[in-house]
């Protein structure tokens, strides 16, 4: 099974790709979070993609599409695979839909994260973690003193991506680039499952759980 997250930034499609691939014992193939490790672990990879990242602008189709083979070639071919951030752009999508074959494997499903751009705008540039990996938000979730974790004591960070102005680049960004993915799939035989992403969270998490099982058959384990 190959099921995408799509959504803008900030909808919330990492917490809960985080969560299904837990409760489903899938993997994840988060294109943000690998170039980020690459960036920290300094490879040639992450020195090119530090300067789009940086402004908002997405990484070359190339790079990226280069990035998605490799790890899912190493892959057993009945592992279920969740993509979180790709395919982000048309030509992305198109390579996917190229390469699957090859693997025996075709894209089954898209779970598609909708919200208000005003509540995306908030949810992200108002984030900052802790080096531990906790995340506050200024607006919906402060911590008790500003820029202090609560458990910890530790500095909290603001991700250079989550800035403000990069937070609108990166809202325009989707628009312009990712939307077109939506009729994309909706011409395809893939199922597209719309999900109502400014919700609590258990609301979102019920309203996935649904999705998938009308869909796709797929059961996420009641927990
Ligand atoms: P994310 O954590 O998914 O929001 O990704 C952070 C940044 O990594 C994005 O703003 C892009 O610069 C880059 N990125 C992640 N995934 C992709 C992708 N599929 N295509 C192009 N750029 C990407």
């Amino acid at each position: 099974m190959v099921v995408i997250l799509l959504g803008p930034p900030g909808v919330g499609k990492g917490t809960q790709g985080a969560r299904l691939v837990d409760e489903l014992g899938w993997v994840r193939i988060a294109t943000g979070d690998l170039l980020r490790a690459a960036r920290r672990e300094g490879t040639d990879l992450g020195r090119k993609a530090q300067e789009y990242m940086d402004a908002g602008d997405l990484v070359p189709d190339d790079l990226i599409v280069a990035l998605v083979k490799e790890h899912l070639a190493g892959l057993g071919a009945d592992t279920g695979v969740l993509f979180d951030g790709f395919p982000r752009t048309v030509p992305q999508a198109v390579s996917l839909d190229a390469m699957l074959p090859e693997l025996s494997r075709k894209v089954d499903g898209v779970l598609l994260f909708e919200a208000p751009a005003d509540v995306l705008f908030k949810r992200i540039s108002g984030r900052r973690s802790s080096p531990e990996g906790r995340v506050y938000n200024v607006y919906f979730d402060p911590p008790r003193q500003e820029g202090i974790c609560d458990v910890t004591g530790s500095s909290l960070v603001h991700r250079a991506d989550d800035e403000p102005e990069t937070v609108e680049r990166r809202l325009a960004v989707y628009e312009e680039q990712t939307a077109p993915l939506i009729s994309y799939y909706d011409a395809a035989p893939t199922r597209v499952m719309r999900i109502e992403g400014d919700r609590p969270m258990a609301e979102v998490e019920e309203a996935v759980r649904q999705e998938l099982a009308r869909e796709l058959d797929v059961t996420v384990g009641s927990r």
